[in-house]
């Protein structure tokens, strides 16, 4: 048998009823039991047309012998039975089921994202789930139900807007502060580009890496005048934590004690973003911005490459960084709409 946290959402019609009846409807299936249900609570509606009536949410436990496809059917039989149509994204509907963890599998298909791809910041997921299930684990993020909760409620509305290399951090970052009215944190210092960093020397490297690490740092001084200022939320065209990154793939070993203390002294009494938004880039797309810098041989950086990518990768997986939103093409309009959306549904009312 299975454990399934599954999100409920109304905002049309008889939303409580609809809430009652999917739980209902589940409950009757051979293969699953529901275990234990959260309160209503009423939302506002994030993303989506404007104009949309306010929300019911709800979690529930579930119990089941069902596959995580086999349950993702259950859950969209449901969803048509009591009337719902998929018209526009993010729009109106009578009842919307999620299914936002399954056991501690971590998947990737064409219909089902295990866990639910935008569970960690949404507030009206957490605030029922952690109601029923505080003690879930989020196997991608290593973080409880309940310690997300705490997170999006107690970190200040600040999200990190980061990327291997410069592939439109400043313009997307740019692009949602104009559009939301927030504060734009921007680094106006030069950042080291991947392409120097593999011909220069390391000391260069490290100087100059340490340098913006303590510019951006001022930037984010907890006691700094930004933070007082009455906006919507704060967004950088940059992460603090990449220094930690470029520190492990472009600098000797013997020097990663030493760099990571530096780090740490440098970070002590800043704000850390309720959010990062990570930009992935491609090895293909890493390679053509070696090649058009022209300066690095291609034949050298293969390994440099690799080296490279697995030290954002470690760098975006440890225990003490929280939720990060994905995005593959930073520059679409989708992007932006995908962050705002996320803004939207973890920001503080
Ligand atoms: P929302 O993600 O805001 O609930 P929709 O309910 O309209 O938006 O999206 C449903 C689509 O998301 C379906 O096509 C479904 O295949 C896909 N999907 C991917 N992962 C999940 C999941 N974990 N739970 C529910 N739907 C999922
Ligand atoms: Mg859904």
């Amino acid at each position: 048998m299975s454990w399934c946290l599954v999100g409920l959402g109304s905002n049309v019609g008889d939303r409580a009823g609809a809430i009652a009846l999917a739980l209902e409807e589940l409950g009757r299936r051979p293969q699953i039991a529901v275990v234990r249900q959260s309160r209503l609570i009423e939302t506002v509606p994030v993303g989506g047309p404007p104009g949309q009536s306010l929300f019911l949410n709800a979690a529930a436990l579930l119990q089941t012998s069902l596959e995580p496809l086999a349950i993702l059917s259950v859950l969209q039989e449901v969803e048509a039975k009591l009337g719902r149509q998929r018209a526009v994204r993010w729009g109106s509907r009578t009842i919307d089921l999620d299914l936002l963890l399954y056991d501690q599998l971590v998947l990737s298909t064409p219909s089902l994202t295990l866990p639910h791809p935008r569970m960690a910041w949404r507030r009206f997921v957490l605030e029922p789930a952690s109601e029923i299930a505080g003690a879930m684990i989020h196997p991608v993020i290593g973080w409880s139900i309940a310690r997300l909760w705490q997170h999006v409620r107690t970190a200040r509305d600040y999200v990190a807007i980061c990327g291997p290399i410069a592939v439109g951090q400043t313009s997307l970052s740019q692009r949602l502060a104009s559009t939301a009215g927030a504060c734009w944190l921007v680094d106006p210092g030069p950042s080291v580009a991947f392409a120097a960093a593999l011909v220069q020397p390391s000391s260069l490297i490290e100087n100059a890496e340490l340098e913006s690490l303590a510019r951006r740092g001022r930037l984010l001084a907890a006691d700094a005048s930004v933070w007082r200022e009455p906006v919507p939320f704060w967004v950088s065209d940059f992460w603090l934590d990449q220094s930690l990154a470029h520190f492990r793939a472009w600098l000797p070993q013997q020097r990663w004690q030493t760099l990571k203390t530096r780090w740490e002294e440098a970070t002590r009494g800043v704000v850390r973003p309720k959010l990062v938004v990570a930009i992935d880039v491609s090895m293909a797309a890493l390679r053509d911005c070696l090649a058009a810098s022209g300066s690095v041989s291609a034949c050298s950086t293969g390994e440099a490459l690799e080296r490279f990518l697995a030290a954002w990768e470690w760098c975006l997986g440890r225990e003490e960084v929280g939720p990060v939103l994905h995005l593959s093409d930073p520059v679409s309009d989708l992007a932006l709409e995908e962050v705002l959306a996320a803004v939207d549904a973890m920001r503080s009312p």
